[in-house]
């Protein structure tokens, strides 16, 4: 039996739901549909779906605090559906671990777009199993086994941060522009979203960060430019010197 992938829709609009259900369908996924939050967080815990699409409004909470609390145990993608150009919103969702919003009214193939992109970066880029192992400060990033680390204690991180961690890795030491994280991360059609990334890096420094008052860095910042991943060493992963 080939396996079929499961989309939970987070939507009270029943036009907007029959549509999705319909597109999902067709592209041979299995959408489960849900009108509100409680609903949700149930087919979720049940179903335990390879994706999420979740409209911010909802009758009994917000799309938000949803994604929120879907983020305290999984890190399947999840992808917002804003009401209207609500920059806000937007932030927020991607603040609270939302990987790509869908602004409405969406194109049926803007969608299946976004889905096939998010499905995809979940999968990863693939990985010889010689890829070296980084050294940055404290952190060890094992590009092979997808396993960052400190002091043998793994780090977790989304599919997202660790594509863009892998990305920063792919040139250690160099300034790497905004537009080229974009597209190595999001996509060509991400181009100007600068504040996707200024998320994400945050977000990874968070999550490197060994305690408050750490001074150790990790990702510089070149204002208006992009960001340098600060690695202390290359080693290839016989613990060698690449
Ligand atoms: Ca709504």
């Amino acid at each position: 039996m080939s396996e079929q992938r499961t989309i939970l829709v987070v939507e009270d609009d029943p036009t907007i739901q029959r549509i999705l259900s319909l597109a999902l369908a067709t592209e041979g996924f299995q959408p489960l549909l849900s009108t509100g939050v409680a609903e949700a967080q149930q087919l979720a815990r049940e179903h335990t779906p390879d994706l999420y699409l979740i409209d911010i409004g909802l009758p009994d909470g917000d799309g938000i605090s949803l994604i929120r609390e879907l983020r305290s145990w999984t890190r399947k993608p999840i992808i917002v559906l804003t009401g209207e150009l609500n920059e806000t919103d937007k932030v927020a969702a991607l603040d609270a671990g939302a990987d790509d919003y869908l602004t409405k009214p969406f194109g049926i193939e803007e969608l299946k777009a976004r889905i096939r992109v998010a499905l995809r970066r979940l999968a990863g880029p693939r990985h010889s199993a010689s890829a070296p192992l980084i050294q940055v400060g404290s952190i060890l990033v094992d590009l092979a086994s997808r396993r960052v680390s400190r002091g043998g204690k793994e780090i977790q991180l989304t599919p997202i941060e660790f594509r863009l961690l892998a990305v920063l890795c792919s040139q250690p030491g160099r300034l790497i522009t905004h537009e080229a994280l974009l597209d190595a991360v999001w996509g060509p059609s991400y181009h100007g979203e600068t504040h996707y990334l200024h998320i994400y890096v945050r977000r990874l420094r968070s999550k490197f960060r060994d305690h408050e008052d750490s001074r150790e860095q990790h990702i510089e910042t070149i204002a208006r430019l992009g960001y340098r991943l600060l690695a202390s060493e290359v080693k290839s992963t016989d613990g060698k010197e690449a």
